[in-house]
């Protein structure tokens, strides 16, 4: 999503005259996009900030914005941590840009902008997408859903649906541009409503569009995905057999502390029923381990439903706390030594379960929209990914180029990639 936000900076600067440069040496304006759902992600923003008030020292007139989650969340006291910066603006503030910039530059600097208006969807806003064969689009913005550990609905407000219209036509002139892939974004996609229109009729209304050759969408709160959406990915070529759907816990006593609103056997059932109904999808998830309170049988809990249910990709974190959310009012009571071994262990589980998972994939076909030359081995490889969102390299033939989709039988496969010989 921050990406995406990025880019949407980028289409209104573009708009408003500015224009990109590659080496930051020769910027006049530095912006920071920041996310605030970690700690670890906040400390590196300041770490940036730092190296960049070299830059600044050397060259006064350049100006540095910070801009995203950090920026809403601690607005003015982010200049007082760092002489750098000069001005903070929240996610829902980007159309005043421009107008900030320009104060700046006439000398009446305005210093911190948040907006809490829970309206904007910046519908009619163009990004300046980079060039690649992949396409963002976000459809929704904020998110309803509270969970007590999460800075979210806090710094990005309510849950807001785009036109359906707005995203249609964004879809057409992205894949004018070249686009092959789709991929609709929001906090939880499957509780996108505009009019008569929920998620599964726009991601079929999406994948009508010519050109459009395969769409992805995360991310969705297991509450929500209905076997609707999933009987749409199964009968739809274009739409991947790809769910990303966090977990977060094994454990009910955790789900019910973090405000997740579902049970271990509802998720249980969902995979399930996902399986039933599509086949074989590729399904992600995300675990946090030491959430406040989590005893050695909750974590049991979560190795024994990785166990049964066997992503093929887990993201594990830590536990860390935000202010303002619920779980910050819980004392922190697992050590790090104890959430460190918790995700060393997750790790190693996911890893042996990924690589068994895809050894079955040897001798098969998958079809692969090719993205690039593949920088890790010698020249002469491409990647690309399946519809499960898988990386495949294949060795590379002159007849094929970036954005294609070919067939390749795969002959090998390391820890989370696929090796395979074009077909
Ligand atoms: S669904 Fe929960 S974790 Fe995801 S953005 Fe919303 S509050 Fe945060």
């Amino acid at each position: 999503m921050n990406k995406y936000d990025s880019e949407l900076v980028a289409g209104i600067l573009k708009s408003a005259g500015y224009e990109a440069v590659d080496d930051i040496e020769m910027a006049d304006i530095v912006l920071i996009n920041t996310c605030s759902v970690r700690e670890h992600a906040e400390r590196r923003v300041l770490d940036k900030i730092d190296s960049y008030y070299t830059a600044k020292r050397k060259s006064p007139h350049t100006i540095i914005g910070v801009l995203g989650c950090m920026a809403e969340r601690l607005g003015p006291k982010l200049l007082e941590m760092s002489p750098a910066v000069s001005f903070a603006l929240g996610p829902d503030a980007y159309r005043n840009l421009p107008n900030v910039l320009e104060l700046h530059r006439s000398g009446r600097p305005h210093t911190d902008i948040r907006i809490d208006t829970n309206t904007e969807t910046y519908t009619d806003i163009y990004p300046s997408r980079c060039k690649g064969i992949s396409a963002w689009i976000a459809i929704m913005r904020g998110c309803n859903n509270f969970c007590s550990y999460c800075i979210v609905p806090y710094l990005r407000g309510r849950e807001r649906s785009r036109p359906v219209d707005d995203i249609l036509d964004e879809t057409r002139k992205i894949v004018n541009e070249g686009f092959k892939e789709i991929v609709l974004l929001g906090q939880n996609v499957n509780s996108y409503r505009y009019g008569d229109v929920d998620f599964p009729r726009l991601i079929e209304r999406v994948s009508q569009i010519d050109g459009a050759e395969r769409i992805r969408f995360a991310t969705s709160h297991p509450k929500d995905l209905s076997p609707d959406l999933l009987r749409i990915i199964a009968g739809n070529e274009k739409i991947c057999s790809h769910i990303h759907l966090a977990v977060q816990s094994g454990s009910n006593a955790i789900l019910k502390a973090m405000n997740r609103n579902y049970t271990r056997e509802h998720f249980i059932s969902l995979i399930t029923r996902a399986r039933e109904i599509i086949g074989d999808p590729g399904i992600y998830t995300d675990i946090i381990v030491g959430y406040p309170g989590e005893s050695e049988q909750d974590f049991e809990d979560t190795i024994d439903l990785v166990e049964q249910l066997r992503f093929d990709g887990v993201f594990c974190f830590k536990y860390s706390p935000r202010e303002g959310t619920k779980a910050y009012e819980l004392k922190d009571d697992i050590s790090e030594e104890d959430k460190a071994t918790r995700l060393i262990r997750l790790n190693a589980l996911q890893k042996q379960i990924a690589f068994e998972r895809n050894s079955k994939l040897i001798g098969s076909m998958q079809r692969i929209l090719v993205e690039g030359p593949d920088k890790k081995r010698k020249a002469g490889h491409f990647m690309g990914r399946t519809d499960t969102n898988k990386i495949a390299i294949f060795r590379h033939k002159n007849q094929v180029s970036v954005g294609d989709m070919v067939d390749i039988r795969i002959n090998e496969v390391s820890g989370m990639t696929l090796f395979g010989e074009l077909i």
